[in-house]
């Protein structure tokens, strides 16, 4: 019963010198690569040009946005790569790029403005000070992602200079941990499991069971957390109080297949949109696994895989209606100059559950803050509804990643923010304390 946290091999060179890449640089013999700026305006990518014509690219953030922005040496990497083709695209004024073609000079390639607030990010990256781990902010409404960190991260400023380190490292510095980690959910899945049982049964709020800190089953004991008795609960403070004995209780009662389906509605065992490379997530039971793993599985541990991105879409949908945007990341490009050339719109992704499912689900996730596992977030000026997990990854009980997922401002929900941090173990450190810096920033 390992949990280890399992990633992909970095095959770096592999995604960024694709042939398409290799292609356009031929473009940047004749463009000076155009910058990437945050909403506000602030640079993340510039092209310094020396006196003598020498190129370099430059990152004023250095690592905050290593994982986003990416880099543009040794391969690309993150929206260098996505948006190489606008960026070495000029759309400067006709008779300048005719005046410059005529005098062998350079044009200047267009600007990506993208969706991600330099506030924010610095939050979310403070936040999770030493730890690894990733955190993922999103607009419910429009599918903008406003923040996105991993860690540990690199330098791409020293990209070169780092690279044999940063390809051989066991740190996996270069692996976007937000849309590329592979993780147990531990308690956040049991919205997945609480959905199910909802599908299946229409007397979901009858559900009533009594916790004494445990549960077993044939061999298999399940405990909850610091053996706490839960005592007498129904559906929604059974997930308020995040009891493992009643989500393995209510596994065991669910039809393997339906709860198989629900899970892959949900993008598991699928491909997902994803602009920036993704692993995608497993939910291994169907009709033949056995009671352990069924139990396992329903609070959020066994064989499941997902990462803190597609925790975002989950939560995303409940905060929307059950329907998750599309996210991304640029929200327009333009010429040097500022004119337009381009504009994203939000656009709808995939209704992922009922609009009465994802309000129910709502209800129980703000029983959470309320009066559950996530009441560190109560009080506050803003309103949060979230659920929170802690996924052991070893057979030590006392070593174990904590998650959170939730939306800001539950009425009309704004912010979708999960985090993950590795290996918080029972250090007091906690994703829900990451949530809470990231939201202060935001509405404070
Ligand atoms: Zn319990």
């Amino acid at each position: 019963m390992g949990y280890i946290v399992y990633f992909n091999v970095v095959k770096s060179k592999e995604i960024v010198n694709s042939p398409y890449n290799v292609r356009l640089d031929s473009m940047a013999d004749r463009v000076v690569r155009g910058k990437i700026l945050d909403s506000k305006g602030e640079i993340l990518a510039e092209t310094q040009v020396a006196e003598d014509g020498s190129e370099r690219r430059y990152y004023p953030y250095g690592d905050l946005y290593a994982h986003v922005i990416g880099y543009d040496s040794m391969g690309k990497a993150g929206l260098e790569s996505t948006e190489n083709f606008n960026l070495l695209t000029s759309h400067a004024f006709f008779l300048e790029q005719l005046v410059k073609t005529v005098k062998e000079e350079k044009n200047i390639g267009d600007n990506v403005i993208t969706t991600l607030d330099t506030e924010l990010q610095k939050a979310a990256y403070d936040a999770l000070g030493y730890y690894n781990g990733a955190v993922v902010v999103m607009e419910a409404n429009t599918g903008k992602i406003l923040a996105m960190v991993s860690k540990p991260t690199f330098n791409p400023n020293s990209i070169k200079k780092d690279w044999d380190y940063l390809t051989s490292s066991a740190n996996s510095e270069l692996l976007n941990r937000a849309t590329q980690g592979a993780y147990a959910p531990g308690s956040v899945f049991k919205i997945i499991t609480a959905l199910e049982y909802i599908r299946e049964n229409n007397a979901y709020d009858n559900y009533g069971y009594h916790c004494t800190s445990e549960i077993t089953h044939e061999d298999t004991t399940i405990h909850c957390a610091r053996n706490y008795a839960h005592g007498d609960e129904d559906l929604k403070s059974a997930f308020a109080n995040s009891c493992n004995a009643a989500f393995s209780d209510i596994g065991l009662s669910l039809n393997l297949t339906k709860y198989r389906a629900t899970a892959e509605d949900l993008l598991f065992n699928s491909k997902m949109y994803s602009v920036l490379p993704y692993t995608q997530s497993k939910f291994q039971l169907d009709k033949k696994s056995e009671t352990s793993e069924v139990m396992m599985t329903a609070m959020g541990q066994g064989k499941t895989q997902m990462s803190p991105y597609h925790m975002t879409l989950i939560s995303a949908a409940i905060a929307n209606g059950g329907v998750a945007m599309e996210p991304y990341f640029v929200d327009e490009i333009v010429n040097y100059t500022g004119t337009r050339v381009s504009k994203n719109y939000p656009s709808k992704y995939k209704r992922l559950m009922s609009t009465q499912e994802s309000s129910q689900l709502k209800d129980y996730m703000v029983a959470v803050v309320e009066e559950g596992t996530g009441t560190a977030l109560s009080g506050e000026s803003y309103t949060v509804a979230g659920k929170t997990g802690t996924a052991e990854y070893s057979s030590d009980k006392e070593k174990s990643h904590s998650w959170f997922t939730g939306f800001s401002n539950v009425d009309n929900p704004e912010l979708v923010v999960t985090v993950i941090v590795e290996s918080a173990d029972n250090s007091g450190m906690s994703a829900v304390s990451v949530a809470k810096k990231v939201l202060n920033a935001y509405y404070y």
